[in-house]
């Protein structure tokens, strides 16, 4: 049984025009001998009435904090709606579907609420419709707690549901439809001549995802990583081939590459809503404190320096308040800068290459983009700056790598 995931974001579900467009890339897919099994976003973006952030704003403006098993129930019913509007989209075209929850289909998760982490998948309700001729329609986003309550898997998390599915079933490639013609240099939202990156490897793209390019989720990449399944990322609107994300580059792609000094970057990522935090008068037993009760309130730190008696690092914006609440328990000195941005060039081929660090610094520089911290692994360099300059500062990172022309 050849069976291929197609998974259909929150904008190619959102209108009946839209579902129409994915009922026939699920067509294609059957026509063509493979056993489609489908996972749907909610239906739509911010503002949408099924959308994901509107179930949220409902919560949000009841002014009582909604417990957070509560709010992945809440948040859960968005993916439900839209998988049973699927089916009915499949129905009407003769194609008999049956509409399943992220439980139903088997997922198994533990009860990290807003987050949960997929312990295993039981595939046999699937395998069953599969073989009774009927296409499965699965919930993204969710799954279920060995005691029954549902759980949601992180904003983003439908990726997540196909690149599990598609391990589980070991299936022959997983689909992800979306809004764009694949994985981009940077985000054609801020970067105009953005182009489309027609092969890449799932480090680069993990790499791309885990420093804020939202056409991925960063665990989709890494679980089809770990079962060497292809991951297609393209456009419900059209019929282009899209990135093809594995684990190496065809030969002949790679000879286009490899030599070209221009090509040491892949693409630039970014982050919105960084808060960055500076503690001073630190001593070391302090140090400790801050960073142990940061951890135990679930906020992740990023882009951390530490020094004999001072700190910084960086902060999810929406974690801003509850982070600030705690230094101030903990007496500590400290500055925060709100609304900052993290600029990340990424590549493979940038390892060992000198002076790519002084690029993007000159670069940043010549267009008025003041820095305010950097960071650097072998295949990554981040910089925070201020939101203000997001899309200057990618335009001109985006300009120096000349990557319209990848
Ligand atoms: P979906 O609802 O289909 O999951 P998302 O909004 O999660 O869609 O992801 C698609 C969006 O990701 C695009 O509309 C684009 O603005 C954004 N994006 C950010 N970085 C990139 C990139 N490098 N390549 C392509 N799209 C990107
Ligand atoms: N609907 C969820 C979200 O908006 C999951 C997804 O779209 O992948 O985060
Ligand atoms: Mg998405």
């Amino acid at each position: 049984m050849k069976i291929v995931i197609q998974k259909f974001g929150g904008t190619s579900v959102a209108t009946p025009e839209m579902r129409a467009k994915a009922v026939q890339k699920v067509i294609n897919a059957k026509k063509s001998g493979y056993y489609p099994v489908v996972v749907v976003s909610a239906m739509g973006r911010k503002g949408a009435p099924y959308a994901t952030d509107t179930l949220i704003d409902l919560a949000k403006n009841e002014c009582v904090d909604t417990h957070p098993r509560e709010m992945d129930l809440l948040m859960s019913c968005g993916e439900i709606i839209s998988s049973v509007v699927m089916v009915n989209a499949l129905r009407a075209k003769g194609y008999e579907a049956v509409a399943l929850t992220g439980g139903q289909a088997g997922i198994i998760t533990d009860n990290n609420y807003g987050n949960a982490n997929i312990l295993r998948v039981q595939p046999d309700r699937i395998y069953m419709y599969l073989e009774m001729g009927k296409i499965p329609v699965v919930a993204g986003f969710q799954g279920v707690t060995e005691s029954g309550d549902i759980t949601t898997l992180g904003r983003g998390g439908s990726d997540t549901t196909a690149a599990a599915l598609g391990k589980a079933l070991a299936a022959s490639f997983i689909e992800i439809y979306t809004d764009v013609d694949g994985i981009m240099t940077a985000d054609p939202r801020l970067v105009p001549n953005a182009t489309v990156l027609k092969h890449l490897t799932y480090s680069e793209v993990f790499q791309m995802a885990d420093q804020g390019a939202k056409v991925i989720h960063p665990r989709a990449v890494e679980i089809a990583m770990s079962c060497n399944i292809p991951l297609i990322i393209k456009n419900v609107n059209g019929n282009g081939p899209g990135t093809m994300v594995s684990s190496y580059y065809e030969s002949d792609y790679l000879k286009t590459i490899e030599h070209d000094p221009n090509q040491v970057i892949t693409a630039i990522s970014h982050m919105l809503n960084r808060t960055q935090i500076t503690i001073e008068n630190l001593n070391l037993e302090l140090q400790n404190t801050v960073l142990n009760r940061l951890a135990e309130n679930g906020i992740s730190i990023d882009l951390i320096n530490v020094f004999p008696n001072k700190m910084i690092f960086t902060i999810d914006g929406d974690d801003s308040a509850k982070t600030t609440t705690i230094l101030e328990q903990l007496g500590c000195s400290y500055s925060a800068v709100y609304n900052c941005s993290k600029i990340s060039a990424i590549g493979n081929r940038m390892r060992g290459v000198p002076g790519v660090m002084a690029r993007i610094i000159k670069a940043l520089h010549k267009n008025q983009v003041h820095v305010l911290q950097t960071a650097d692994s072998h295949t990554t360099i981040s910089c925070l700056i201020k939101g203000e300059d997001t899309a200057k500062a990618l335009v001109a990172l985006h300009d120096e790598f000349k990557l319209h022309t990848r």
